[in-house]
């Protein structure tokens, strides 16, 4: 296995796990660079053809994302979040957010209505 460049975007985190993947080159340069089990955080991903490459915050060459497995949701013990579609203005919502950690309140993320520029903070999904 390794990362889902598909669906990996700035500022998710991916851990360095195949240290022997990718070409030699850029094996050296990875474990010059990074640490085995370690967890970086991702500036950019720019799929090629035929390779993809990493470019990952505080380092200005990419790395190859064989090199790189994601960090599951459930892995960071993150609440599952139900956002409603529609705001009370009768818009929808199409910014979705969700908060690194919940805040004082218990709320775990928010909704942003660009049309009445109204800010609606979630909680958790309750269980039936
Ligand atoms: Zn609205």
């Amino acid at each position: 296995m390794s990362m889902d460049i598909h669906k990996t975007i700035h500022g998710d985190y991916v851990k360095f796990t195949h240290p022997t993947a990718g070409h030699e080159h850029q094996q050296k340069y990875a474990a010059q660079h990074l640490i085995v089990g370690n967890e970086y955080q991702i500036d950019k991903v720019v799929v090629h053809s035929w390779h993809t490459e990493v470019f990952l915050k505080d380092h200005k060459e990419p790395f190859n994302s064989v090199s790189f497995d994601n960090i599951p949701m459930f892995e960071k013990e993150l609440p599952e979040i139900t956002y409603p579609a529609q705001c009370s203005c009768g818009h929808l919502f199409l910014e979705k957010y969700r908060l690194s950690e919940p805040n004082k309140n218990g709320e775990v993320g928010f909704c942003w209505c660009g049309f009445c520029q109204t800010k609606l903070m979630i909680k958790p999904a309750q269980n039936p």
